[in-house]
């Protein structure tokens, strides 16, 4: 059957792939330690499955508004008023069936073809699929490992067209785990001012996870008067470990969240009424059900972080924040492992699986060949036994 020429280039998501490549391997009864699909292991804490259940039963159960209940954005406008210092109307929040829709929504909404968005590398899998499937043109910057990966002023300069929309700020960063503090984002706010067309998208999906006692900042609120381009992205996937529920959100403008409102009228409509109440209820209550799983997020964080660099020449910075590692591997390209010729870090990921038994994202997906990702949301066991066995299969003949 022939399929449109627009899916015929959409490759699928390579975490999405790693992830499935681990579960077929584990429903087999094969022992795959998987540092794969980004999710929280944590079950959603239970004041959440409470409020949800609560909503079932108050029957819940019909279609909502388009972009959310009054419940749901007034616990969100909770959460962030706080955090910026001011409030976003109803008007200026819409939510959507997880942070990925959110995003769809949102490049649909706002790129006409041929539009540029600046994304420094490396950059969560989705985007660059997700700006071209909407007709725009991903922009790479590079920084580098040593600096957080923040681009410099220059390499932005050196990137900006009369065709740059926007730009994509993940921060703390899928997939390097990078955090970048107020002093870091104050230089790329001032750069941002000096830009008035672009449209400034923060990603903040694993703003709640940021460690060593660290706060996150808002670019906004170190640059207030961007805030009639400035669209920020979230949703409860991660800081509430809610991956399946499917819930995430948009604050912005109000005439991109009526664009990005319609447009959902007429795909998906409102996102899971009873998820919403679950969201809702974790927005008001939260720092007091994220904290503990940050804890142990950071205990992992350390545990993988010192065996990764138990291991020679791998290169691994220490994250800040979200809940991966990303070492360069490139000192163990170019040779064979017991046969198995290993060329590219995505060589090295399939050795890894098939040999090692250990599922890891290759980092070429994500604009930085020749490392890799592990998401070490998983137990202290798992993480232990899961880089011992990468050590021992970089020790291979
Ligand atoms: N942004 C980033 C950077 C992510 O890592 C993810 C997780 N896949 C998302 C957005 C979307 O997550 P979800 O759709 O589960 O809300
Ligand atoms: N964000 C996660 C990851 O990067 C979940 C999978 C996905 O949606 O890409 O692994």
């Amino acid at each position: 059957m022939r399929v449109s020429k627009r899916v015929q280039q959409i490759p699928a998501s390579p975490t999405l792939a790693i992830d499935a490549k681990a579960k077929a391997l584990i429903a087999q009864g094969v022992d795959v330690v998987s540092f794969g699909t980004g999710e929280p292991d944590f079950v959603t804490p239970k004041p959440i499955c409470d409020a949800v259940v609560r909503a079932m039963e108050a029957g819940q159960t019909k279609y909502t508004a388009v972009g959310g209940t009054a419940e749901l954005k007034a616990a969100i406008r909770g959460y962030y008023e706080p955090r910026l210092g001011f409030a976003y109307s109803d008007a200026e929040i819409i939510a959507s069936c997880g942070g990925k829709h959110s995003l769809y929504n949102l490049f649909l909404a706002l790129l006409d073809p041929g539009d540029e968005v600046i994304l420094p590398a490396p950059f969560w899998v989705s985007y660059p699929v997700q700006i071209e499937m909407a007709g725009g043109l991903p922009v790479i910057v590079h920084g580098r490992p040593e600096d957080d990966f923040v681009p410099s002023i220059e390499a932005l300069d050196a990137v900006v067209t009369e065709r740059t929309r926007a730009i994509i700020i993940n921060n703390p960063s899928n997939p390097t785990g990078a955090f970048w503090d107020t002093d870091q984002l104050r230089p790329i706010a001032a750069w941002l001012e000096r830009h008035p067309n672009i449209v400034v998208i923060s990603d903040a999906i694993y703003e709640a996870l940021v460690f060593d006692g660290l706060a996150y900042t808002e670019l906004l609120t170190l640059a207030p008067s961007l805030r009639d381009r400035y669209v920020l992205v979230s949703g409860s996937s991660k800081s509430f470990a809610m991956t399946g529920w499917r819930l995430g959100y948009t604050l912005a403008p109000r005439e991109l969240v009526a664009a990005m409102t319609n447009l959902q009228s007429q795909s998906t409509s409102n996102p899971s009424s009873i998820v919403q109440a679950g969201a809702a209820e974790g927005l008001r209550q939260g720092d007091t059900l994220i904290a503990p799983m940050r804890a142990r997020f950071a205990e992992r964080r350390d545990l993988a972080l010192s065996l990764l660099q138990e291991i020679p020449g791998v290169v691994v910075p220490r994250p800040r924040g979200a809940f991966y590692l990303f070492p360069d591997f490139s000192a163990y390209l170019g040779r064979s492992y017991d046969g198995f010729e290993v060329k590219t870090d995505v060589d090295l990921a399939s050795y890894l699986l098939e040999r090692a038994r250990v599922a890891v994202v290759p980092g070429t997906p994500f604009g930085a060949p020749g490392f890799l990702r592990l998401s070490y949301a998983t137990s202290e066991e798992r993480i232990t036994t899961g880089i011992r066995r990468i050590a021992a299969a970089l020790q291979a003949p």
